[in-house]
Parts: structure tokens; sequence; C-alpha cells
């Protein structure tokens, strides 16, 4: 009997022990992660949506501009868009991006194709946003991933593109309104013309070495 709860008594303070290793393990993990670090947004927010448009042809250049699927920013602005996205799922919705942390070779592609600085950033003087790690190219659905009337189309460069969304029909001025109010008050700054833009409030620099996996 004696032996039996020696036994015992060693299984559990293994089981403790482990979870001890574990739980260090984890706080490691996310305490060695600075603000700036390059992160994967789906290890972070697994809920959130990914289809980027530029890892395909549904763009406005009917391209493929990157050949990866996978969306990254820096961590500081993930901290951030989690808590958007928990915001939203209260309302019952989902954030979906659409382009996150572009490299900047992908800036010259763009503008090869299109050279006009009313849509694409030149790389000649300086590069997106988007190469800095802190911009979102970000729409709003359904719990289950359903399109929900939003302004426009991604890459819409007309009049309703802006956050001006007098020109909207009620729901797309009510879904456009509810993405934009979550995401200032998460901490983002939103770009006049395109209403699926965002930027961290906080800035970090232009990043020409990371380019994420395939
Ligand atoms: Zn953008």
């Amino acid at each position: 009997m004696a032996s039996v709860e020696r036994k015992y008594r060693r299984t559990i303070i293994r089981t403790v022990m482990i979870g001890f290793m574990l739980s260090a393990f984890a706080f490691a993990g996310s305490a060695k992660l600075k603000d700036s670090d390059f992160v994967r947004v789906k290890d972070h927010i697994p809920t959130i949506y990914v289809d980027l448009r530029y890892a395909s042809e549904r763009n406005f250049m009917r391209k493929k501009v990157y050949n990866f699927h996978e969306a990254y920013l820096r961590y500081g602005t993930v901290k951030k868009l989690k808590r958007v996205q928990e915001a939203l799922i209260k309302k019952g919705y989902s954030l979906k991006i659409w382009d996150a942390f572009r490299p900047t070779y992908a800036q010259w592609e763009l503008w090869k194709v299109t050279p006009d600085a009313r849509y694409v950033a030149n790389p000649n003087k300086t590069f997106s946003p988007h190469s800095k790690g802190h911009t979102v190219d970000i729409t709003m659905v359904s719990l289950d991933g359903a399109e929900i009337p939003m302004p426009t189309e991604f890459d819409t460069f007309t009049a309703k593109a802006d956050r001006d969304y007098s020109d909207l029909s009620p729901e797309e001025r009510r879904n456009g309104k509810i993405l934009e109010d979550e995401m200032i008050r998460g901490g983002f700054k939103g770009n006049r013309n395109e209403w699926w833009h965002y930027s961290d409030a906080v800035q970090y620099p232009v990043e020409k070495i990371f380019v994420p996996a395939k």
C-alpha cells in the first residue's frame, strides 16, 4: 500500500513539474517577442480570416504579386488587432485580412505594372506602409466567414471607397462604420481614400530583409 502511494505521489510530482516546465516555456516564448518582431497573425488570432488578394489574381492588376498566403505583421500591431477581433466577435462579426506585410520586392512589382502614385507608392521615393508591417487591408465578415455588405470590393478606386460613407446603402454604411469605430478604438488610423486600409498609430521602419515563408 505504502509503495503504491509513493508511486502515486511520484506521478503527481512529475505531472506538476512537466506542467511547470511547459508553462515556463510558453511564458518564455511570448515574453521573448518584441513589439517590432514579425509574427504570423493566425498564430495569435486563430479566429481571423485571411485571404491575401496579392497572392492571387483577384486584385486591381489581375496579377499575382507575391507567392505566400500567410499574413505577417509586427507583434505590437497584432496585439492591437486581437483586441479589435475580440470586440467584433462579441457583435457577431470577424475581421478578414486582404493584405498585410508586403515585402519591398512586391512594391517594385506593383510599380512596374502601375507606375501611378495615386494608386501605388513609388518605391523610388518611399515604400508603402505595408512594407513596415504595421498596416493592413482589412474587411469585416460574419462569424462563419460569409460576406456581408461592405462599402466596396477590395482595391476599388472610386468615390465609394473613401471614408465619406454618405454615398453607400444603409447596410454598407453601418458595417463600414462598425469596422472603423473598432479599428480606431483599437489604436489604428484609417486611410482617407481607402476604407479597408488601416495603419497602427505606432510607426515602425520599412523592413527590407524579412520575407514570409511560402
Ligand atoms: Zn493598404
